[in-house]
């Protein structure tokens, strides 16, 4: 069934100033924090323990399994715990630490990976720590594990940046295309599809200039690079509507882009990849977007994964007392940090924080079924109705109104003129049937054993 027509989704404000200025690199910092759930998947499994030396771009932690991702110091220094620490989110995740010595030692065993095949080129991808930079975190290397039954018509490049304010992927476009293309190359070798396609939104002219003038270059051009600059709607960049708005394909329910012929890799992964291949440098340092209300200094800032937010907030003049809120990401469908302590992981592309003024949600108001919220939902999904049958505790209604599919964008909130927390609700629901199908899968498994004892 096809769930998808028109998208319309939201004009929402851009914020986005940072683009306009190269990035600023972090000063040392004093200690780094590296969580080992930075990307979707079984956590990576740390092969350092309390009291080693590291040096930066050194392996500290395996890929925990297929779906995973390995981790890597971003600093030179000592590790001084491999602990489990409480999180305010309530899990319980392993995290090494690691007391910095500021000199910045370079690993000497870093050197390009030898590629041969598409098989060393997943290795490759895997071994540079790449998972997916635009916020997702799923590893990359899973992603490119393509079987050979499947078909790759069209590999796109997320360069769509949509959620007001972060521009750090525009940054990796404007001060590393080469890299980006390069990156292309590779997927093109490799990967073989049918064709390679960049989405990126017309508010990034600089960005989308150069883009289209380096993909005609003599040394480009034979790649065959399409730049499809799209009108700047969010969510431009969720993955199903770009592949919707760039290869007109429909992901249907419950199957993933690979299913439709397609592959969606954010910009900034891209190049992380193609610099590892050229270098060996795996994945250690982000650029994040910091900015918001109480950020006197907006700016992009090049910083070790795993520094704190507080160092990044300090370096771009942040009053602590002035900021309200803080979030990991965009205001869209950003998630609030409940702590300055907690660190920059592989996905965060932007560190936001508001004073008192935009912190404060505003009182929700009963619905006067306008369907601001469905029309504007880019999955057309019935949100009153989906709140209502969590509110009823109806989890056969809930699953029956696709909440699944649901990719937590916000346009729905932000449409609502009597400010309902739509979004919060498509979480909660999801949760609750998520906790309905558990009891479901165990209820079953229990009658199914009880069944073969009675029968001997
Ligand atoms: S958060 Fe979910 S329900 Fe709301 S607009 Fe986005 S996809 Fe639709
Ligand atoms: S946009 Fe808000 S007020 Fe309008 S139907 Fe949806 S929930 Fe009700």
């Amino acid at each position: 069934m096809s769930f998808f027509t028109k998208i319309k989704g939201v004009r929402v404000p851009h914020e986005k100033d940072t683009a306009s200025s190269a990035p600023k690199t972090l000063p040392p910092v004093g200690a780094v924090f590296l969580p080992m759930n930075m990307h979707i998947g079984a956590p990576s499994v740390p092969c350092v323990a309390a009291g080693d030396a590291v040096l930066v771009g050194q392996k500290i932690a395996e890929a925990g399994g297929f779906v995973s991702s390995p981790v890597h110091s971003p600093v030179s220094g000592t590790v001084t715990a491999v602990h489990d620490k409480l999180y305010a989110t309530g899990e319980k995740v392993r995290v090494i630490e690691i007391a910095s010595d500021g000199q910045d030692t370079p690993f000497p065993d870093i050197k390009p990976p030898f590629i041969s095949n598409a098989e060393d080129f997943i290795a490759a991808v895997r071994d540079s720590g790449a998972v997916g930079l635009g916020g997702a975190g799923f590893p990359t290397a899973v992603k490119l594990s393509v079987k050979p039954e499947q078909k790759v018509d069209y590999i796109i490049i997320n360069a769509a940046e949509c959620e007001p304010y972060i521009t750090s992927d525009t940054r990796t476009i404007i001060d590393s295309a080469d890299d980006i293309f390069f990156g292309l190359s590779l997927l093109k070798k490799y990967i073989q599809p049918g064709e390679l396609i960049i989405g990126i939104e017309a508010n990034k002219k600089e960005a989308a200039e150069h883009l289209l003038r380096l993909s005609e270059t003599p040394e480009n051009k034979p790649l065959g690079v399409k730049i499809t600059v799209l009108p700047s709607v969010y969510p431009q960049g969720g993955e199903k509507v770009l592949i919707y708005n760039t290869a007109r394909r429909v992901v249907p329910e419950g199957k993933l882009p690979l299913d439709v012929g397609c592959i969606v890799l954010n910009v900034t992964t891209l190049a992380v990849i193609a610099k590892y291949v050229k270098t060996g440098i795996p994945l250690t340092h982000k650029v994040v977007t910091v900015a918001g209300t109480a950020v006197k200094s907006p700016a992009n800032v090049l910083a070790p994964i795993g520094a704190k937010i507080s160092d990044l907030l300090a370096f771009c003049e942040t009053d602590p007392d002035a900021s309200a809120k803080m979030l990991y990401g965009g205001p869209m469908m950003g998630i609030a940090v409940p702590s300055e302590e907690a660190p920059i992981r592989k996905n965060t592309n932007a560190v936001l924080a508001f004073a008192e003024k935009q912190a404060v949600l505003p009182e929700e108001q009963p619905c006067i079924r306008c369907g601001r919220c469905v029309a504007h939902c880019p999955l057309r999904l019935q949100t009153v109705e989906i709140q209502n049958a969590y509110l009823n505790k109806k989890p056969e209604l809930i699953e029956q109104l696709r909440v699944n599919i649901c990719m937590e964008c916000g346009c729905c909130t932000y449409v609502c003129p009597a400010k309902r927390q739509l979004t919060q609700y498509m979480k909660l629901a999801k949760a609750s049937l998520r906790e309905y199908q558990d009891l479901q899968k165990a209820a079953a498994e229990k009658a199914k054993l009880l069944a073969e004892a009675a029968n001997g």
